[in-house]
């Protein structure tokens, strides 16, 4: 058996030995689409030449110096790529490895703005249920996945507390529109803040697409603009977790762009680097760090690895690439025909309840049946089974449990590469 402790200690995981393109190759010889990037991280695919290049090239100049002395080329390039052109206000960006390091330094960043501005008594997060922001102790404190709190409930933070997500397929009402849904939903927020105490919350954290915890689950239209307003009548902040649903993913460079508002801070990852290199990080509204700067001027919090040169070296490639080669474009064009085919082949389906996603992030929930939506039995491990199904007939793709209250459905993920063609 292995000595690696594997996320199932139980399984003897193929060896994953080479990547070309959308294709996966095992020790086995076996060819597998990678349909899901993984869990949405391989945007560019596999191999792509230009971000080995940099890469190298990177490595040859400079692996790493320690950021308590120097910056380096490729993190302030990247940096300038991500907010030089200011989007939304976001001015500034900080890298680190994680999508969960990038979820600590935004609540982190986020308590001590308002320490700097003389507002100490804010030290609540409100977050949704059935969310997903990491596994490190803050980042799953902040999380509503119940089954991935469970064991260690015990030792999450109690500063996190947690309303409901938008999720229009199981929740909104029949009597309800969008509107009178968001209604209720911007209620319930503001019900929270008021039991907290206004004046006490830090921010509001919510994935502006869910990913991993619903599946590709987008919100209705006014949703996030209702939210808002919700935070800024009692100043607190609104924190956007791209880690998933962003860098193109969704077919705008950010996600929060299809949806009328913009962040005060942003956590990314995965599609930041592709997969090329361990990248996270979070890009900051300039109100925010000219609080900072006004303060102490430092931000209290950092890691040996942040803004790591060869990381940044291969973030800024892939970045560079998805601009270049109008890889946007195709994310819309190529997510439009994957819906196409998937409700053309599944959208009848007895045991496909709903079909979602936008850009190139796609989920199908199962139910035993339709108009019921009733999910499958949690025992019946449909996830895993739909995993190895797809896997054996060639396709990676990303099923999740739906264990997580007993009335969500379990899903399957599809977010490949934004390079796949049609054919593909
Ligand atoms: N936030 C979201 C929305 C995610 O989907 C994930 C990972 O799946 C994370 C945070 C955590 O990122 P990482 O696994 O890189 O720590």
């Amino acid at each position: 058996m292995s000595h690696i402790v594997h996320r199932n200690l139980r399984s003897d995981p193929p060896l994953a030995v080479s990547g070309e393109g959308i294709m996966l190759r095992d020790a086995a010889g076996r060819e597998i689409i990678d349909g899901s990037g993984g869990a949405a991280v391989a945007c560019l695919g596999h191999g792509h030449p230009k971000v080995i290049a940099a890469m190298k090239a990177q490595i040859d100049r400079l692996c790493y110096a320690h950021t308590s002395l120097f910056s380096c080329d490729s993190a302030e390039r990247l940096a300038d790529q991500m907010v030089g052109h200011a989007p939304g206000g976001l001015t500034h960006a900080y890298f680190c490895s994680s999508g969960s390091e990038g979820n600590e330094a935004a609540y982190k960043m986020a308590r001590q703005y308002f320490l700097e501005i003389g507002q100490p008594q804010r030290r609540h997060f409100i977050a949704r249920r059935q969310s997903y922001h990491g596994n490190t102790l803050g980042a799953l404190s902040a999380s509503g996945n119940a089954a991935r709190r469970a064991p260690y409930e015990p030792i999450l933070s109690p500063a996190f507390s947690h309303v409901s997500p938008c999720y229009a397929y199981r929740d909104r009402t029949d009597a309800e529109d969008d509107a009178a849904y968001v209604a209720r939903l911007a209620a319930e927020l503001e019900g929270e803040f008021q039991r907290l105490g206004p004046d006490t919350v830090i921010a509001f954290i919510a994935e502006t697409v869910v990913g991993a915890t619903l599946g590709c689950v987008t919100a209705v239209p006014g949703y996030f603009p209702a939210m808002r307003a919700v935070c800024e009548r009692h100043g607190a902040l609104l924190i956007l977790d791209e880690v998933m649903s962003g860098v193109g993913r969704c077919g705008t460079m950010h996600a929060w762009e299809a949806e009328g508002v913009t962040p005060d801070i942003q956590i990314i990852a995965k599609g930041l680097g592709g997969g090329y290199q361990p990248i996270g990080g979070i890009l900051v509204h300039g109100r925010i760090i000219e609080g900072l700067t006004g303060g102490t001027g430092t931000f209290q919090h950092g890691h040996t690895y942040q803004a790591h040169p060869v990381a940044c070296a291969a973030a800024l490639a892939v970045q560079q690439v998805i601009a270049e080669e109008g890889l946007l474009a195709n994310v819309q064009a190529m997510g439009a025909l994957l819906e196409a085919r998937l409700t053309e082949r599944l959208g009848n389906h007895r045991h496909i309840g709903d079909i979602r996603g936008r850009g190139l992030f796609w989920a199908v929930e199962f139910v035993t049946d339709r108009a019921g939506k009733t999910p499958f039995d949690p025992a019946l491990k449909l996830n895993e089974r739909v995993k190895q199904e797809a896997f054996a007939r060639g396709l990676a793709c990303y099923p999740m449990g739906g264990t997580i209250d007993g009335k969500r459905g379990d899903h399957a993920i599809l977010a490949p590469p934004y390079i796949v063609d049609a054919a593909q």
